[in-house]
Formats: C-alpha cells, sequence, structure tokens
C-alpha cells in the first residue's frame, strides 16, 4: 500500500490513492512524478500552492474506510485498549461488525480478530476495509454471535448489538478466565437489561459501566473555546471481567 496524504499548512489534507496518476483537488493539480517525491518533500501545484507529502500511516487510512452501520468512535476504541490493556498477543471476538470500525483498529493492534455479523451487506463492506487497511489478522464471519462463539480462550469479546444480553452465555464459554467483555449501547434500557443480567452471574464481575464525553477546542489567537457543534453522545461502554 503506497498512499500518500498532501497536507496545507491551514491544516486541510488530501488522500491519494494512486499515485501513478496527476492529482487533482481545489488548488489545481499535482504530477503524478512529483507524488512520488520522498517524505516531508515541499510540492507545488500547477497554481503554485504549497503542499507537504508523506506516505499514509494505518491512521490515515483507517479514517478512510467505508462506512454502512453506526460505527463505534476513536475515542470509545481508546477506551476499550486502555482499560483492557490488549496488545500483539491478544485474541479478540467482536459482534456486530457493522462497517468494521472497530474490528479493524483493534486488527492493528492485537494478534488475532474475528468479527462476527448477520447482514450480508456489512460483511462486503468489512471485506473492502480489511483488504484496503491490509489486515490480513482479521476474520469475518457471517454468523449470529446469540448461536454461538466458535473461538475460545478469547483476551476480549466486544459487543455493539442491539441486545447484547443474548450474547452472555456464549461470551461465558469463550473467555478466558480473566478475559474481558464489553458492551457497546448507545441507550440506557439496553444497559440496564445488559448490566443487570451478567450481574446475576457468578462468573461475571462488571467493573464499570462508563459514558465518555470529549469536547474539542479551537484554538486560534486569542479565540481559544470549545468548538460550537459537535458530537454529544455516542454510547455507553459497559465493561465486565471473567472470573
Ligand atoms: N461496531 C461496529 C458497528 C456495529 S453496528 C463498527 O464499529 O463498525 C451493529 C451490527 O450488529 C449491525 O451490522 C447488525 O447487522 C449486527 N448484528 C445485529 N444482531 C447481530 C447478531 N445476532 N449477530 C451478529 N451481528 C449482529
Amino acid at each position: 500500500m503506497n498512499h500518500k496524504i498532501l497536507t496545507t499548512k491551514e491544516g486541510k489534507s488530501f488522500y491519494i490513492k494512486d499515485i501513478s496518476k496527476d492529482y487533482h483537488c481545489q488548488f489545481g493539480f499535482i504530477k503524478s512524478n512529483d507524488l512520488k517525491k520522498k517524505d516531508g518533500s515541499i510540492i507545488k501545484t500547477n497554481t503554485k500552492k504549497e503542499l507537504k507529502i508523506f506516505t499514509a500511516d494505518f491512521i490515515d487510512s483507517y479514517k478512510r474506510i467505508k462506512r454502512g452501520a453506526q460505527i463505534i468512535t476513536r475515542k470509545d476504541i481508546g477506551l476499550i485498549v486502555a482499560e483492557t490493556g490488549i496488545n500483539k498477543n491478544s485474541k479478540v471476538v467482536d459482534a456486530g461488525a457493522g462497517s468494521g470500525a472497530l474490528a479493524c483498529f483493534l486488527a492493528n493492534l492485537c494478534k488475532e480478530v474475528t468479527t462476527y455479523d448477520i447482514r450480508e451487506d456489512f460483511i462486503k463492506i468489512v471485506e473492502h476495509n480489511k483488504e484496503f487497511l491490509n489486515l490480513k489478522n482479521l476474520k469475518i464471519k457471517n454468523k449470529n454471535i446469540y448461536k454461538g462463539i466458535d473461538e475460545k480462550q478469547l483476551d476480549l469479546i466486544t459487543l455493539d448489538l442491539p441486545e447484547p444480553w443474548l450474547a452472555i452465555p456464549n461470551a461465558k464459554k469463550s473467555l478466558k478466565i480473566g478475559g474481558f467483555l464489553i458492551s457497546y449501547s448507545p441507550t440506557i434500557p439496553q444497559v440496564m437489561d445488559f448490566v443487570n443480567t451478567i450481574s446475576k452471574d457468578k462468573d461475571f464481575m462488571h467493573v464499570k459501566t462508563v459514558e465518555l464525553i470529549q469536547r474539542e477546542w479551537e484554538i486560534e489567537e486569542r479565540k481559544v473555546r470549545p468548538i460550537t457543534t459537535q458530537t454529544v453522545h455516542t454510547g455507553f461502554l459497559s465493561f465486565i471481567r471473567r472470573v
């Protein structure tokens, strides 16, 4: 994958998938040969606008994955990673795959991620994103997670489903002792049903349920304040440990 990023001094960026062709943007066009220059080079468009070029990283490509279903945002993914300590040795199962946003991010960090979805149209989107991000350790299954989880001794199971409590019995059989089960739900009735159900099982420990609110600020000379309109609510994260 040899994708490139072009940035302007003002903070705008362009993502280039094919450097074998000239690239056209609002500032004019850049010759294909210039797109092959080394990282950090300054490149001029035909209208003399200066842009900097560098090779796209995982995160640059990740921001451009295809979206079907509503995805889990990076602020919430950050907390999942930080609370579980998952790493290059971890085995993870995720459901539903949706656009594969969470699954792809985790696959970039973990040993193996398997993601389940019941909808074939979403499976196709995840396959596309897997290929786009070149993730060899991501397995995609067109299966209902409520009917069983094939993988065992898992370090983490992530659920982003309408009825996550229905996945609890299968999660119990597939998690290693000490492994994590995390459920992401946009609404409180889902959180209540999930946490109240799982709290009755002595083989699970409810660690905490969290809503993570992120406020971005704009900083321009003395105009320093929160950005006026931004996403307030995404979802609640419930952290459970298999004990
Ligand atoms: N976390 C995903 C988004 C998931 S959206 C992301 O970050 O991209 C919820 C998905 O759950 C939908 O795609 C839906 O088809 C799937 N789903 C619903 N019930 C399911 C079930 N029983 N088993 C597997 N997938 C299911």
